[in-house]
């Protein structure tokens, strides 16, 4: 699945969530600077949690595209994130709107009443 995939490519997968500061190691897989860092802290071996290939010493260098994916996949969630609430405050206003249009229905027309009235008693 094409979609599956291209979601799989920005996560990290040792905290699971989009990626923070991707960076490469020698085998070739991704993760988050501080998420290797710090697994690299709980392990004897520099070792990749995926392919379980060993390193002699912390190479990561940072992976500037995959930085750019992940932030333009995270821009894409807060976005989709904003229409969502957008779309519920949108819906949540449209019933107010309608609550109050008929109470203000109401009001305008017994105020317009009371007006009329005393206009037409003043000038009786
Ligand atoms: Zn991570
Ligand atoms: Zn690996």
């Amino acid at each position: 699945m094409p979609t599956r995939l291209s979601t799989d490519l920005v996560h990290c997968s040792i905290c699971l969530d989009v990626f923070t500061n991707p960076v490469s190691i020698p085998c070739g897989h991704n993760f988050c600077r501080c998420c290797i860092l710090d697994y690299w802290k709980t392990t004897a071996l520099f070792q990749c949690p995926m392919c379980k290939k060993t390193f002699k010493r912390p190479d990561i260098s940072i992976n500037t595209v995959l930085r750019e994916i992940a932030e333009q996949f995270k821009d894409i969630r807060v976005i989709n994130a904003e229409r969502l609430q957008q779309q519920e405050l949108k819906e949540e206003r449209d019933s107010l709107l309608i609550k109050l249009t008929y109470s203000d229905f109401h009001c305008a027309c017994k105020s317009n009443f009371q007006k009329r009235s005393s206009v037409f008693v003043k000038y009786q």
